[in-house]
């Protein structure tokens, strides 16, 4: 029934909308209330005419996973229902492990379980990242994942959907995260390339995801050198390649004699940024590409040199953005900081409330200990 929402967008056009508004509004009071139909229970966000759960937390019978993110898809599930590229993702980390029988479901098609409806929508956050579009007797839920707004060429753009009831991550659900746009970060690190040809420039990176952007960010701003890798994302990239989204040439750190990687752009995973592992480059210049650099303390903490402000989590503008353009009626925040963002849409009269799903979010939360992801 997200002709509720619907319904009260209308109401400030009234005049051309009333005719058709009747049926809307029976409908809406005849369809069950998006609470009664959820539960969250140890494994996570459960739906329950569906008998199955939303990126569980622990194994289950039957999963529907939004995105490849560990803190979302995580192995031993028995059914697992998800895009293709997010299944491949599971396989590439899980292996046997990924779910016992694995069902594939493209963007914009729908499959029925039990007595709900699901489908896919895109959520802009990784390859194959999907929001899980639940209907079930007329009433609607959106469960968006993680989700930004910023135009990212390895993944197909978010969709608002209008709902009843709407999921929201609040990765940086605080006014002070406002990203800069990527574009402008990675030019930042061009130049810190130009002003330091003799040092390796060693940027830290989650492996699903923020390594692919970064490369195609590069390859966007016309860097048409190799991009040396750290062993831990090779994989991940191969598998973006494999979904055809172009990264140019790549080539293993490992291995290198030393001062062939002066100069270069090294991508590794944060661990590695303070690890033996970066010896071996000459005079690594500490980078991180993450939306925390944001907070000058923890570049400083972890060593970071050139702090990067590049995010695959929505900031304060668009996550507040999304909210008004969805235009559901309920709003369910998780990830981090729900407090803010909950009272910011109270205030602006959306039912808001957070969701205690233990485990979503870790990915997300602190880069210090996302280790190899
Ligand atoms: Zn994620
Ligand atoms: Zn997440």
């Amino acid at each position: 029934m997200y002709a509720a929402g619907a319904a009260r967008a209308m109401a400030a056009c009234r005049h051309i909308d009333a005719p058709s508004r009747r049926p809307d509004l029976a409908r809406a009071m005849s369809a069950p209330d998006p609470e009664s139909w959820i539960r969250i229970t140890e494994r996570g966000f459960y739906v329950v005419p569906g008998g199955f759960h939303v990126d569980p937390t622990r194994p289950v019978a039957n999963a529907v996973v939004t995105h490849g993110h560990a803190d979302h898809a995580r192995p031993d599930h028995n059914a697992v229902l998800a895009t293709p590229a997010t299944l491949a993702i599971m396989r590439h980390r899980y292996g046997d492990r990924a779910g016992r029988r694995q069902q594939p479901l493209v963007y914009g098609e729908s499959v029925r379980i039990g007595a709900v409806t699901v489908t896919f929508r895109p959520a802009g956050h990784v390859l194959g990242s999907a929001q899980a579009v639940l209907d079930y007797a007329g009433s609607r839920i959106v469960v968006s994942g993680d989700y930004k707004r910023e135009v990212d060429p390895t993944c197909a753009p978010f969709e608002p959907v209008p709902c009843d009831a709407f999921v929201t991550e609040a990765t940086f659900g605080l006014p002070v995260f406002r990203h800069p746009a990527a574009s402008g970060e990675v030019r930042r690190l061009l130049e810190a390339q130009r002003l330091f040809p003799e040092r390796a420039l060693l940027v830290g990176v989650y492996a699903l995801g923020k390594a692919q952007r970064l490369i195609a960010l590069l390859r966007a701003n016309g860097y048409d050198r190799p991009v040396y890798l750290h062993g831990a994302l090779q994989g991940l990239c191969e598998l973006y390649q494999a979904h055809g989204i172009a990264l140019g040439e790549l080539r293993p750190a490992t291995g290198q004699a030393k001062p062939t990687l002066a100069g270069e752009i090294v991508l590794a995973p944060p661990a590695a940024l303070n690890d033996r592992w970066a010896r071996r480059l000459p005079e690594p210049l500490p980078c991180m590409a993450s939306g925390w650099m944001r907070v000058r303390q923890r570049a400083r903490q972890r060593g970071v040199e050139l702090p990067l402000v590049i995010s695959d989590h929505a900031d304060w503008d668009d996550l507040t953005a999304t909210l008004r353009e969805v235009g559901a009626p309920r709003v369910w925040v998780t990830h981090g900081n729900e407090d803010a963002l909950c009272h910011w849409a109270a205030g602006q009269g959306f039912d808001a409330k957070a969701l205690a799903v233990v485990g979503w979010g870790e990915e997300d939360a602190d880069p210090e200990e996302a280790a190899i992801r």
